[in-house]
């Protein structure tokens, strides 16, 4: 459940919102109730991390959470937790709830470049875009689990497909930038160069190793919406020869998404929040219908 990577969920408010309501489906009868998600900003105990709960706090980071999540029809509340961890930057899903450390939160912005990328992604969504991504992921351990959904593979990677699948749901801007803000965050956290060296046991780890990551949300994104990220290939960041696939795997990824996830949306609650998103989805579904 542990991932090693963090964000700082600072996340704008109205582009998160609701983005779940285009997971959804929704026709099979669904235990648990929308609008389930709680939240916390426990006071940090490392005074250096007071101005992380505050601007968070300030930007009501977990409100913003909480709508884009309050779709999910859940049997018990999940909590979202901000919170000290002894010095160890870290973030599980346990005990019904997501616990993220402010240490975590601390590595991100410590990992943030000085300045604006050139493929168009602001200092912040290098920070923003990791930090959503923290959450999600998490959110995904926790759904899988509060609703019992079989995951085939590996659940690390599951819970990463769950996030990316939930931010190409954001209007497209934002999408964009959390994407390519979270496939950063994966990136830093490896050797830089074109041959790197890691110990062999870093394969052993139940996560997919930070590049490999970084390269599937970038191809979930390519196959999600080819034209919006044309220059991740144009510029080399996803390989073309991996690229050739990312259309099918992101099938794959919203055929379980939509089969496993959707009947546990809260289309009224989604609706609310989300029309625009709603019809987007529709209009996607039925592509995916045609033969
Ligand atoms: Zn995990």
């Amino acid at each position: 459940m542990k991932r090693n990577l963090c964000d700082g969920a600072i996340v704008s408010a109205t582009a998160i919102v609701l983005a779940l309501s285009a997971i959804g489906a929704a026709d099979a009868a669904p235990r648990g109730k929308p609008n389930q998600i709680r939240y916390e900003y426990v006071p940090p105990k490392d005074p250096a991390h007071q101005p992380i709960h505050d601007q968070m706090k300030q930007g009501r980071a977990l409100e913003h959470l909480r709508e884009l999540l309050s779709p999910l029809r859940l049997p018990y509340p999940l909590k979202l937790k901000v919170a000290s961890c002894d010095g160890v930057p870290n973030a599980w899903y346990g005990d019904e709830a997501i616990t993220v450390c402010y240490e975590l939160l601390a590595e991100i912005q410590k990992n943030a470049p000085k300045q604006d990328l050139p493929i168009g992604i602001s200092r912040a969504d290098t920070m923003l875009g990791p930090a959503l991504d923290v959450f999600l992921h998490e959110t995904g351990h926790a759904v899988f689990h509060m609703l019992d959904i079989p995951v085939l593979g590996r659940e690390e990677d599951a819970a990463d497909q769950f996030s990316a699948y939930v931010m190409l749901r954001l209007g497209k801007e934002e999408a964009r930038k959390m994407i390519l803000g979270a496939a950063y965050g994966y990136n830093v956290q490896m050797p830089q160069g074109p041959q790197v060296t890691v110990p062999v046991d870093a394969f052993s780890d139940e996560h997919s190793l930070p590049a490999q990551r970084a390269y599937n949300v970038l191809c979930m994104a390519y196959g999600a919406d080819k034209k919006m990220f044309a220059d991740i290939v144009e510029k080399d960041l996803l390989p073309k020869k991996r690229a050739e696939s990312c259309e099918y795997e992101y099938e794959d990824l919203t055929f379980a998404m939509t089969k496993l996830i959707g009947p546990h949306i809260d289309r009224r609650v989604a609706r609310k929040f989300h029309e625009v998103w709603a019809r987007t989805v529709t209009a996607r579904r039925a592509r995916l219908a045609r033969p």
